[in-house]
């Protein structure tokens, strides 16, 4: 028989599907509607002229590498091997895909902290490894007591996301010495810290493992070149983990992808050098306070939003329909995709909350706003 009867298609695919279909503002999957910097169009010209189209090294373009250990230490200080300690993946999710690959055992246990983006159960269950997956709390903050009690000898892995996608919500400095001391006292724990929005914080600062000693022996981190420079199209990401680890995951990745795109490498090699991540903060908290302005007169109930491009809304003023039947007939009948949050957990979600998307240009906010606030 087949391995996987049971992996549905993801509700980014249905709802993006349904967005087209519908003619529907798409505030559902994430990805920004506006145009990418003209600087990056024109380097992909000028780059494509040279002699950048072979396969690239398999780690990475060695430019590529240099440039990403380099915006590591400017943004958290942490000095990296770029030969040693950092991989460039197909996006994150090959990255997380590698990880877990190179890592988890049959009957290996997995924690995974609910709600959680919907690309880490399927590479534990192909590695017959078993997912555990704890609720984070009604702020969808980490509960390390809970977490705490599911740590056992079987305990491999565990995967963190911060800033969080879908809640918003980002961890504190207690959040990361709580994660570090359990990484210390579990000899046999290993952590995949996701952090692809690590440049997407708006009031406080991102709290990345790379900030921590304590984390970084037993930690790989995860990141995305498709969020921070609004390419989400172009797959590319990277992982850093020490060198011990990061010679198990360059054994699955060779035979997974060899080596990533050329092009997208030799051209992000270049854009690095030009590129200020710190701005980009800055501009989605403008376009985070124009939809919850937009919303100020809806029925729509906000949660807090203090990273990623995501706004929770709870709806439960409007309607007691499941979040996943409120999302189709949002996007049915009044014509706006957004993404229920009740498909990120295997618990049942009792919150009657739904997640939209505010990467887009400030008109589509508005448009979708005034949309919202007539339901
Ligand atoms: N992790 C999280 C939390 C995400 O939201 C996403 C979606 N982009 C990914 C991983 C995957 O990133 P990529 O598109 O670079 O594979
Ligand atoms: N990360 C994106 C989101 O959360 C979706 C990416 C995808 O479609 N796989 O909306």
């Amino acid at each position: 028989m087949f391995k996987l009867p049971d992996i549905p298609i993801s509700i980014f695919s249905t709802m993006s599907h349904l967005a087209r279909e519908h003619g529907a503002i798409n505030l559902s999957q994430g990805f920004p509607d506006f145009e990418v910097d003209p600087k990056l169009v024109s380097l992909i010209e000028k780059v494509s002229k040279g002699t950048v189209h072979q396969y690239s090294p398999m780690a990475g373009e060695s430019k590529l590498l240099e440039e990403t250990s380099r915006l590591v230490y400017e943004s958290y200080g942490r000095d990296l091997d770029p030969k040693k300690e950092i991989l460039i993946t197909a996006g994150a999710t090959q990255g997380i895909f590698t990880c877990i690959q190179a890592l988890v055992e049959p009957a290996d246990e997995v924690l995974i902290l609910d709600p959680s983006y919907d690309c880490y159960v399927m590479p534990i269950t192909l590695s017959q490894g078993v997912p555990v997956r704890i609720p984070l709390n009604e702020s969808f903050l980490p509960d390390w007591e809970l977490i705490k009690q599911c740590v056992n000898e079987k305990t491999k892995l565990i995967i963190t996301n911060n800033p969080h996608n879908p809640s918003g919500r980002i961890w504190s400095k207690s959040d990361m010495q709580e994660l570090s001391n359990l990484l210390q006292t579990n000899q046999n724990l290993y952590h995949i810290s996701d952090e692809v929005y690590e440049h997407i914080t708006f009031d406080a600062r991102h709290e990345s493992a790379n900030l921590y000693d304590g984390l970084h022996p037993k930690t790989m981190i995860v990141s995305s070149f498709g969020k921070s420079f609004h390419i989400t199209g172009w797959k590319v990401g990277y992982v850093v983990a020490p060198k011990k680890l990061m010679n198990e995951l360059k054994k699955v990745h060779q035979y997974l992808v060899f080596t990533v795109n050329s092009l997208s490498q030799h051209v992000l090699s270049e854009y690095l050098q030009q590129q200020n991540v710190k701005q980009l903060g800055a501009f989605y908290k403008q376009k985070r306070d124009l939809f919850r302005i937009g919303m100020e007169n809806s029925k729509f109930e906000l949660l807090p939003c203090e990273g990623t491009y995501f706004q929770l809304a709870s709806y439960a003023n409007q309607s007691q329909e499941s979040d996943v039947d409120f999302c189709h007939e949002l996007v049915e009948k009044f014509k706006l995709a957004a993404i229920p949050i009740s498909v990120f957990s295997a618990h049942e979600e009792k919150r009657k909350v739904i997640r939209f998307c505010f990467a887009k240009e400030n008109e589509t906010l508005t448009k979708a706003t005034d949309l919202l606030c007539k339901i």
